[in-house]
Protein backbone atom coordinates (compact mmCIF):
# COMPACT_ATOMS: atom_id res chain seq x y z
CA UNK A 1 0.00 0.00 0.00
CA UNK A 2 1.45 3.19 -0.75
CA UNK A 3 2.13 5.29 2.09
CA UNK A 4 -0.29 8.44 3.21
CA UNK A 5 0.34 11.63 1.90
CA UNK A 6 -1.32 14.22 3.88
CA UNK A 7 -1.89 17.76 3.77
CA UNK A 8 -1.45 20.04 6.50
CA UNK A 9 -3.24 23.09 5.91
CA UNK A 10 -2.31 26.27 9.13
CA UNK A 11 -3.64 29.71 9.61
CA UNK A 12 -5.40 31.91 11.65
CA UNK A 13 -8.30 31.61 10.09
CA UNK A 14 -9.85 34.56 11.10
CA UNK A 15 -12.35 33.91 9.64
CA UNK A 16 -11.60 31.24 6.87
CA UNK A 17 -12.30 32.15 3.43
CA UNK A 18 -12.32 30.64 -0.88
CA UNK A 19 -8.38 31.30 -0.60
CA UNK A 20 -7.41 29.06 1.61
CA UNK A 21 -10.23 26.42 0.81
CA UNK A 22 -8.64 26.98 -3.03
CA UNK A 23 -5.46 26.50 -2.29
CA UNK A 24 -6.12 23.28 -0.28
CA UNK A 25 -8.21 21.94 -2.88
CA UNK A 26 -5.29 22.52 -5.22
CA UNK A 27 -2.41 21.13 -3.59
CA UNK A 28 -4.87 17.91 -2.73
CA UNK A 29 -5.51 17.48 -6.56
CA UNK A 30 -1.61 18.30 -7.51
CA UNK A 31 0.12 16.35 -5.37
CA UNK A 32 -2.90 13.33 -4.85
CA UNK A 33 -3.10 14.12 -1.28
CA UNK A 34 -5.11 11.77 0.90
CA UNK A 35 -6.82 14.55 2.97
CA UNK A 36 -5.96 18.03 3.92
CA UNK A 37 -5.85 18.80 7.60
CA UNK A 38 -6.48 22.67 8.19
CA UNK A 39 -5.13 23.30 11.88
CA UNK A 40 -6.82 26.85 13.00
CA UNK A 41 -4.26 28.18 15.43
CA UNK A 42 -4.54 28.63 19.10
CA UNK A 43 -2.59 31.48 19.99
CA UNK A 44 -0.66 32.41 16.67
CA UNK A 45 3.12 33.90 17.84
CA UNK A 46 3.31 37.12 14.80
CA UNK A 47 -0.78 38.28 14.95
CA UNK A 48 -2.07 41.01 17.12
CA UNK A 49 -3.82 39.14 19.73
CA UNK A 50 -7.05 42.09 19.66
CA UNK A 51 -7.57 41.33 16.10
CA UNK A 52 -8.14 37.35 16.39
CA UNK A 53 -11.58 35.92 17.80
CA UNK A 54 -11.46 33.14 20.12
CA UNK A 55 -10.33 29.61 18.91
CA UNK A 56 -13.69 28.11 18.89
CA UNK A 57 -15.07 30.37 17.00
CA UNK A 58 -11.86 30.10 14.07
CA UNK A 59 -12.21 26.41 14.78
CA UNK A 60 -16.27 26.11 14.39
CA UNK A 61 -15.98 28.32 11.10
CA UNK A 62 -13.38 26.04 9.92
CA UNK A 63 -15.09 23.13 10.22
CA UNK A 64 -18.74 24.59 8.92
CA UNK A 65 -16.53 25.86 5.22
CA UNK A 66 -15.15 22.19 4.93
CA UNK A 67 -18.21 20.01 6.25
CA UNK A 68 -18.95 19.03 2.10
CA UNK A 69 -15.58 18.45 1.04
CA UNK A 70 -14.58 14.44 1.95
CA UNK A 71 -10.95 15.14 1.93
CA UNK A 72 -10.74 18.02 4.43
CA UNK A 73 -10.48 17.60 8.12
CA UNK A 74 -10.11 19.81 10.85
CA UNK A 75 -7.53 19.70 13.45
CA UNK A 76 -7.88 20.94 17.41
CA UNK A 77 -4.18 20.37 17.76
CA UNK A 78 -3.20 23.89 18.26
CA UNK A 79 -6.51 24.95 20.12
CA UNK A 80 -5.83 22.41 22.55
CA UNK A 81 -2.34 22.89 23.32
CA UNK A 82 -1.26 25.55 26.03
CA UNK A 83 1.08 28.61 25.37
CA UNK A 84 1.90 30.04 21.37
CA UNK A 85 1.44 27.81 17.98
CA UNK A 86 4.44 26.93 16.73
CA UNK A 87 4.03 24.97 13.34
CA UNK A 88 6.89 22.86 14.83
CA UNK A 89 5.23 21.60 17.41
CA UNK A 90 2.37 20.64 15.51
CA UNK A 91 4.29 18.67 12.64
CA UNK A 92 5.98 16.70 15.17
CA UNK A 93 2.48 15.32 16.57
CA UNK A 94 1.37 14.71 13.23
CA UNK A 95 4.60 12.63 12.68
CA UNK A 96 3.81 10.72 16.25
CA UNK A 97 0.46 10.31 15.17
CA UNK A 98 0.63 9.13 11.68
CA UNK A 99 3.71 7.18 11.83
CA UNK A 100 7.40 7.56 9.87
CA UNK A 101 5.56 6.33 6.91
CA UNK A 102 3.32 9.57 6.24
CA UNK A 103 4.63 11.86 4.24
CA UNK A 104 3.53 15.30 5.26
CA UNK A 105 2.98 18.21 2.93
CA UNK A 106 2.60 21.58 4.68
CA UNK A 107 0.73 24.24 2.69
CA UNK A 108 1.62 28.12 2.75
CA UNK A 109 0.46 30.87 0.52
CA UNK A 110 3.22 32.86 -1.11
CA UNK A 111 3.44 35.60 1.96
CA UNK A 112 3.38 32.85 4.31
CA UNK A 113 6.53 31.10 2.69
CA UNK A 114 8.35 34.23 2.65
CA UNK A 115 8.41 34.87 6.32
CA UNK A 116 8.92 30.39 6.92
CA UNK A 117 12.78 30.84 7.65
CA UNK A 118 12.17 32.93 10.50
CA UNK A 119 9.88 30.88 12.10
CA UNK A 120 10.98 28.56 14.95
CA UNK A 121 13.27 25.77 14.08
CA UNK A 122 12.71 26.40 10.27
CA UNK A 123 15.16 23.37 9.44
CA UNK A 124 13.31 21.12 11.10
CA UNK A 125 10.17 21.75 9.62
CA UNK A 126 12.03 21.77 6.58
CA UNK A 127 12.97 17.86 7.32
CA UNK A 128 9.92 17.19 8.96
CA UNK A 129 7.16 17.98 5.93
CA UNK A 130 7.73 18.98 2.12
CA UNK A 131 6.42 22.81 1.64
CA UNK A 132 4.33 23.76 -0.76
CA UNK A 133 4.19 26.86 -1.64
CA UNK A 134 0.84 27.99 -3.66
CA UNK A 135 0.12 31.71 -5.34
CA UNK A 136 -1.33 34.69 -4.05
CA UNK A 137 -2.34 37.53 -5.87
CA UNK A 138 0.04 40.35 -4.88
CA UNK A 139 2.85 38.22 -3.15
CA UNK A 140 5.38 37.34 -5.23
CA UNK A 141 6.90 33.87 -4.53
CA UNK A 142 10.48 34.16 -3.53
CA UNK A 143 12.94 33.02 -5.60
CA UNK A 144 16.75 31.99 -5.77
CA UNK A 145 19.51 31.43 -2.95
CA UNK A 146 18.38 27.81 -2.99
CA UNK A 147 15.22 28.52 -1.21
CA UNK A 148 12.94 27.02 -3.85
CA UNK A 149 11.64 26.30 -7.15
CA UNK A 150 10.34 23.04 -8.47
CA UNK A 151 7.26 22.26 -9.50
CA UNK A 152 5.74 19.25 -9.03
CA UNK A 153 6.78 16.49 -11.34
CA UNK A 154 10.42 17.37 -11.48
CA UNK A 155 13.39 15.56 -10.33
CA UNK A 156 14.76 16.69 -7.10
CA UNK A 157 16.80 14.18 -6.05
CA UNK A 158 20.28 15.82 -6.41
CA UNK A 159 20.55 15.94 -2.38
CA UNK A 160 20.57 18.31 0.16
CA UNK A 161 17.15 19.47 1.40
CA UNK A 162 13.65 18.80 -0.34
CA UNK A 163 12.97 21.89 -2.66
CA UNK A 164 10.17 23.90 -1.23
CA UNK A 165 7.64 22.73 -4.07
CA UNK A 166 5.82 25.69 -6.06
CA UNK A 167 2.08 25.46 -7.08
CA UNK A 168 -0.07 27.88 -9.55
CA UNK A 169 -3.59 27.91 -7.81
CA UNK A 170 -6.59 29.60 -9.24
CA UNK A 171 -6.02 33.31 -8.09
CA UNK A 172 -8.14 34.78 -5.32
CA UNK A 173 -7.16 37.63 -4.00
CA UNK A 174 -9.00 37.66 -0.81
CA UNK A 175 -7.78 37.85 2.60
CA UNK A 176 -9.39 37.87 6.22
CA UNK A 177 -8.08 41.53 6.76
CA UNK A 178 -10.19 42.73 4.52
CA UNK A 179 -13.01 40.10 5.49
CA UNK A 180 -12.95 41.55 8.60
CA UNK A 181 -13.02 45.15 7.04
CA UNK A 182 -15.83 44.54 5.29
CA UNK A 183 -17.51 43.33 8.26
CA UNK A 184 -16.67 46.20 10.41
CA UNK A 185 -18.02 48.51 6.81
CA UNK A 186 -21.13 46.50 6.80
CA UNK A 187 -19.66 45.65 3.17
CA UNK A 188 -21.49 42.25 1.34
CA UNK A 189 -18.94 38.75 2.14
CA UNK A 190 -21.44 37.57 -0.80
CA UNK A 191 -19.08 34.83 -2.85
CA UNK A 192 -15.55 35.60 -0.87
CA UNK A 193 -16.41 32.97 1.84
CA UNK A 194 -18.94 29.85 2.46
CA UNK A 195 -22.29 31.00 3.04
CA UNK A 196 -22.32 29.21 6.28
CA UNK A 197 -19.25 30.88 8.12
CA UNK A 198 -21.06 34.48 6.97
CA UNK A 199 -24.22 33.37 8.73
CA UNK A 200 -22.02 32.20 10.97
CA UNK A 201 -20.03 35.68 11.51
CA UNK A 202 -23.48 37.60 11.43
CA UNK A 203 -25.23 35.25 13.98
CA UNK A 204 -21.97 35.72 16.59
CA UNK A 205 -21.70 39.15 15.76
CA UNK A 206 -17.89 39.10 14.99
CA UNK A 207 -15.71 41.82 13.68
CA UNK A 208 -18.17 44.42 14.28
CA UNK A 209 -16.60 46.47 16.82
CA UNK A 210 -12.75 45.70 17.10
CA UNK A 211 -10.42 48.44 16.51
CA UNK A 212 -9.38 49.64 12.91
CA UNK A 213 -6.29 47.87 12.04
CA UNK A 214 -3.24 48.67 10.35
CA UNK A 215 -3.84 49.92 6.84
CA UNK A 216 -7.78 50.14 6.80
P1 LIG B 1 -4.87 37.82 7.44
O1 LIG B 1 -5.31 38.83 6.42
O2 LIG B 1 -5.55 37.96 8.77
O3 LIG B 1 -3.38 37.65 7.56
P2 LIG B 1 -5.04 35.63 5.56
O4 LIG B 1 -6.11 35.82 4.56
O5 LIG B 1 -3.64 35.94 5.16
O6 LIG B 1 -5.43 36.41 6.91
P3 LIG B 1 -4.11 33.39 7.11
O7 LIG B 1 -4.95 32.65 8.09
O8 LIG B 1 -3.12 34.39 7.60
O9 LIG B 1 -5.13 34.15 6.10
O10 LIG B 1 -3.40 32.41 6.09
C1 LIG B 1 -3.26 31.02 6.26
C2 LIG B 1 -2.50 30.44 5.08
O11 LIG B 1 -3.30 30.56 3.88
C3 LIG B 1 -1.19 31.16 4.76
O12 LIG B 1 -0.25 30.19 4.34
C4 LIG B 1 -1.56 32.09 3.64
O13 LIG B 1 -0.45 32.42 2.84
C5 LIG B 1 -2.58 31.25 2.86
N1 LIG B 1 -3.55 32.09 2.14
C6 LIG B 1 -4.41 32.98 2.67
N2 LIG B 1 -5.15 33.57 1.72
C7 LIG B 1 -4.75 33.04 0.52
C8 LIG B 1 -5.15 33.26 -0.85
N3 LIG B 1 -6.09 34.16 -1.16
N4 LIG B 1 -4.52 32.54 -1.81
C9 LIG B 1 -3.55 31.64 -1.47
N5 LIG B 1 -3.13 31.39 -0.20
C10 LIG B 1 -3.72 32.08 0.79
MG1 LIG C 1 -2.11 36.18 6.58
Amino acid sequence: MPDKSLGIMGGTFNPIHFGHLAAAEAAREAFGLERVIFVPSGRPPHKDSRQVVAPEHRYLMTLLATLDNPSFEVSRLEIDRPGPSFTIDTLRQLRDQFGESAQLFFVTGADAVAELPKWRDYEQIRALAQIIAVTRPGYPLPVGEGFLDRAPGADHSAGGQKPILTLEVPSVAISSHDLRRRVRLGLSLRYLIPDPVRDYIYRNRLYLDQGREEGT
